[in-house]
C-alpha cells in the first residue's frame, strides 16, 4: 500500500467508495464524476501506478479484471462498453493507481478527444 494514495485507501476500505465488486486481488466503484450513464472503476488492491506499471507477474491479475469489469457492465444491463486505461497525465491520468474505466449506458465516438 502506498499511504498517499487515493485508491490504495480506498482499497483499503479508509475512504468510502460504491463498491460493485471485491474479492483478494481487485475492487470495482463507481466513479465519484460519471462520464456515462454507467461509469466505474476496476482496480488492483495492490499499488501499481500505471498500465506501464504492469509485470508479467500481473498478467492474471489484468485479465481478472477485464473479465470481472466485462460481467459487471453485463449485470448492468449493458452490452456495448468501453474500457480505458489512461496512462501519464497527458493521457487524461489524474490518480497514479492503476484503474480501468468501464463506461457505458450511452454512443461513444472514435477516436477520443
Ligand atoms: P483518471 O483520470 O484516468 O486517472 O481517472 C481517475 C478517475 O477517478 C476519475 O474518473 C475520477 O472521477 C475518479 N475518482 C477520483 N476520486 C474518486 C473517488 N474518491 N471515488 C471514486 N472515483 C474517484
Ligand atoms: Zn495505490
Amino acid at each position: 500500500m502506498s499511504t498517499d494514495c487515493l485508491f490504495c485507501k480506498i482499497a483499503a476500505g479508509e475512504i468510502p467508495a460504491e463498491k460493485l465488486f471485491e474479492d483478494d486481488d481487485i475492487l470495482a466503484f463507481r466513479d465519484i464524476s460519471p462520464q456515462a450513464p454507467a461509469h466505474f472503476l476496476v482496480i488492483p488492491k495492490k499499488h501499481i501506478q500505471d498500465p506501464a506499471g504492469v509485470g508479467s507477474d500481473d498478467e492474471e491479475l489484468i485479465g481478472k479484471m477485464m473479465r470481472v469489469g466485462s460481467n459487471l457492465a453485463k449485470e448492468e444491463g449493458i452490452s456495448a462498453f468501453r474500457l480505458v486505461y489512461n496512462n501519464g497525465a497527458s493521457a487524461g491520468q489524474t490518480v497514479f493507481h492503476l484503474h480501468m474505466h468501464v463506461l457505458g449506458g450511452r454512443p461513444f465516438s472514435w477516436p477520443p478527444g
